[in-house]
């Protein structure tokens, strides 16, 4: 499931083509993925140019120049392929239509850009730029973690007095919007902090802590992602999946990698969810 790096890598990787690119045809080939899409989605996007590619949290919002942001979900499974040779930087032919196409953009560059969810989990809507914020997927999301809006003071108030774990508190949208399951098990990693603790329990300075680890934990993936970007066009064409090394995230009985720590990777389930940690490094 893409979490915020592969978001913004995949979102890195869209801007050449779209930004500043006009759709020349939108081929909307069902009625819906997770929902319904929005009335006439297809005509609605058609010769509309994409005045800015930005990102909130999980969405991809892309503000067209009739004033509609379209609104775009991965999910579990979404995949987006950039096809064509609009900058000659691109050696992909267009494929052949696969099952899973579900949504296709033609951009008057020459670029195709292929929506591709097996499992339907995504999401795509249209608001009005203006009112984008207040859409009903994005009204309730907390600070972005990148943002100046989170920082110490949110996020100890924002934790004050809370009896749910630390890790359930992290994966609270409206606490902090965009953390998800691996990223959240890396950061409590490196501030040294239990999954397990209660989040209104832990000092003001940890909390604090807690802050900037966050922010390196996603920039050096973002990173990560940034590099994958050279490299994408010599494979398919698909963006936003890369390899990254993770020091717990899915590591249950291997060695904890900090130094002179001599315990193993623990998982446990937390909320339907599994959390991995050292139970030695982590209190
Ligand atoms: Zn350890």
């Amino acid at each position: 499931m893409p979490e915020l790096p592969e978001v913004e890598t995949v979102r890195r990787g869209l801007l050449p083509v779209m930004e500043g690119a006009t759709i020349t045809q939108a081929d909307v080939r069902r009625p819906d993925l997770r929902w319904p899409f929005p009335d006439r989605m297809a005509e609605r996007l058609t010769g509309q140019t994409v005045v800015a590619l930005r990102r909130r949290s999980n969405y991809i919002l892309a503000d067209l120049s009739g004033g509609e942001t379209l609104i775009i979900h991965l999910g579990m499974s979404g995949r987006i392929l950039i096809s064509g040779d609009p900058l000659g930087q691109f050696h992909h032919a267009h494929p052949a239509p696969e099952k899973h196409d579900h949504v296709v953009f033609d951009m008057a560059n020459g670029a195709r850009v292929t929506f591709n969810d097996a499992r339907r989990f995504g999401a795509m809507d249209l608001a009005p730029t203006a009112a984008v914020e207040g859409h009903w997927l994005l009204s309730n999301l907390g600070p972005e973690p990148l943002g100046n809006a989170f920082n110490d003071a949110h996020l100890v108030a924002a934790l004050k007095g809370r009896m749910t774990p630390i890790k359930a508190a992290l994966l609270d949208q409206r606490i902090v919007a965009g953390l998800g399951n691996i990223y959240v098990c890396e950061a409590l990693y490196r501030a040294g902090i239990s999954p397990k603790r209660k989040a209104g329990r832990i000092s003001t300075t940890r909390i604090a802590a807690l802050v900037p680890v966050i922010r390196d934990v996603l920039s050096e993936a973002i990173e990560a992602g940034g590099s994958s970007l050279r490299d994408y066009r010599q494979t398919d064409g698909e963006l936003g999946y890369f390899q990254h090394t993770f020091r717990v995230y899915d590591r249950e009985g291997a060695p904890c990698r900090t130094p002179g720590c001599t315990d193993q990777i623990r998982r446990i389930v937390q909320s339907g969810r599994s959390s991995f940690y050292c139970p030695t490094c982590q209190r």
